[in-house]
């Protein structure tokens, strides 16, 4: 194209001001504000600009200035729809994964919404309804926790690895910290407890090797200038076979004669003993507290089942100690994380947490149980899809995720869904695409739903979706 029919072109670009009259700007001007569609139109009208600059633009000068507009609106839509797209939705969790990092981790109690809700607006949280005077944030949560699980002290922070920090910044720095060779995990999202222990001001003392560590190496990595032990459950990964670690009892004597800290990082913890379904690897706090640690942290929102938070439960003078750490101001929660554990350590309170507490129902559901429901739902699946899609019901496994007990794998039934013609990718991305995303795994070309990590209430919305994404036209579908 020559400079001269370049130029020709560009004057068949419309303006902002054109492309703001547009029914789909008018649209995203509704939906998102009049700077944010200016804004897009601005950066649609550069980016054809540029277009039409570039050598390889010539097919751009058979345009006419209604096929800009056109190009245009199409652009707009598909930008309107990646904004709205990277909002958070709810979706439907049909994966099997209870714990789903990528979905949220735990999916909250009803009880512990309506908690979140309640505290939404103005609510008592520095507010002592009683004196009318300055209340303790938290306190109410924080006696749930010491009740639940025997500690004379609790706090709470942000997350999980906020509460390591916190402790070691506290009571590890500048002295030496000694930790098992096994215990030196990466949690994901590059928290790695070695770096954390260095970045608060410890020495790190490495004992032991990866798979045995004995309470004679702990013993001997003491010196005059160590100031805490610390035991990290390996919560994402497990060592087999020849295997041995101190208990936290035996821990515990040895830092009661040397007057050293004995801190462990539970990770995902288990507030109630939960080996007869299969969750014995799973540290138990009530029981490291009554062996002796001085103080144990845990996540809110993996094995409890709640939000985002992290406990730290232990000695009282311990967890004065944290308190009065200038940091927790840093790192402490907010009104909204208080209430939600208050309403989930309150199911726990009062034993009803396999009633209540979504995590602790999905893990605990029996087989039998999901196969009656898989049942039902193929029956109903099936009148609504008819021949578009076969489904099968095979034995499967459920995961927990979140990083908590790797070896634990619940058996399920799994329902595999083969679309006669569509490919199990495209079906998935039909779900997902739905007015209510459905997330689901694919596995040889068959799309897999496991209904332990779906609501008995949302399986009618789980078929509307797949009614759905099996009506998209076959060429759509070959096209995705
Ligand atoms: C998950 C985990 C953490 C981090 O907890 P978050 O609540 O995600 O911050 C820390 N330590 C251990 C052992 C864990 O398993």
């Amino acid at each position: 194209m020559t400079n001269n029919e370049k130029e020709l072109t560009l004057r068949k670009l419309p303006g902002i001001d054109v492309l703001l009259e547009t029914k789909t700007a008018q649209r995203i001007e509704r939906i998102l504000g009049i700077s944010i569609s200016t804004r897009i139109a601005r950066s649609i009208i550069d980016g054809l600009r540029k277009e039409v600059l570039k050598d390889s633009g010539s097919e751009l000068n058979q345009d006419s200035r209604e096929d800009f507009i056109r190009k245009a609106e199409i652009e707009m839509n598909a930008i309107l729809e990646s904004h709205i797209k990277a909002r958070l939705h709810r979706v439907i969790n049909a994966t099997g994964v209870v714990i789903h990092t990528n979905l949220g981790r735990a999916p909250l109690s009803h009880l512990a919404k309506e908690a979140i809700l309640n505290a939404a607006g103005v609510c008592n949280l520095e507010l002592d309804l009683s004196t009318g005077k300055r209340g303790k944030r938290g306190a109410a949560a924080e006696d749930m926790l010491c009740s639940i699980s025997g500690a004379e002290g609790a706090l709470i922070v942000n997350n999980c690895a906020a509460a390591t920090v916190l402790v070691l910044a506290t009571f590890a720095k500048g002295g030496e910290a000694i930790i098992s060779r096994g215990e030196m995990v990466e949690i994901g999202g590059d928290f790695r407890i070695p770096d954390v222990m260095k970045a608060s001001g410890a020495k790190l003392v490495e004992v032991g090797t990866t798979n045995r560590t004995k309470l004679g190496d702990y013993k001997n990595a003491i010196s005059a200038n160590t100031n805490i032990i610390l035991k990290v459950h390996p919560s994402n990964y497990r060592i087999v076979g020849f295997t041995e670690s101190p208990r936290i009892g035996e821990l515990a004597t040895i830092c009661r004669e040397q007057k050293i800290l004995l801190f462990e990082d539970a990770g995902s913890g288990a507030l109630e003993d939960l080996s007869a379904i299969g969750f014995g690897d799973e540290p138990l706090i009530s029981r490291s507290i009554a062996e002796g640690a001085d103080v144990v942290t845990f996540s809110g929102d993996k094995l409890l089942g709640s939000v985002q938070a992290g406990l730290i439960v232990g000695k009282g003078e311990v967890i004065r100690e944290i308190r009065n750490n200038p940091l927790y101001r840093a790192f402490r929660a907010s009104k909204l994380v208080y209430a939600a554990l208050e309403a989930t350590l309150d199911s726990f309170q009062r034993n009803a947490q396999f009633e209540e507490v979504p995590v602790m129902k999905m893990i605990r559901t029996g087989y039998e149980e999901l196969d009656k429901r898989a049942r039902k739902f193929v029956e109903r699946a099936e009148v609504l899809i008819g021949a578009r899609a076969t489904l099968e019901i095979i034995k499967g496994k459920s995961a927990i995720g979140g990083g908590a007990a790797p070896d634990v794998q619940p058996e399920s039934p799994i329902i595999l869904i083969r679309g006669n013609q569509m490919t199990a990718k495209a079906i998935e991305k039909g779900l997902r695409g739905f007015e209510l995303p459905v997330i689901a795994r694919v596995s040889d070309d068959a799309v897999v739903i496991d209904l332990r990590t779906v609501e008995e209430e949302d399986e009618s919305i789980l078929i509307s979706a797949l009614d759905f994404s099996l009506g998209q036209s076959v060429t759509e579908a070959a096209s995705n």
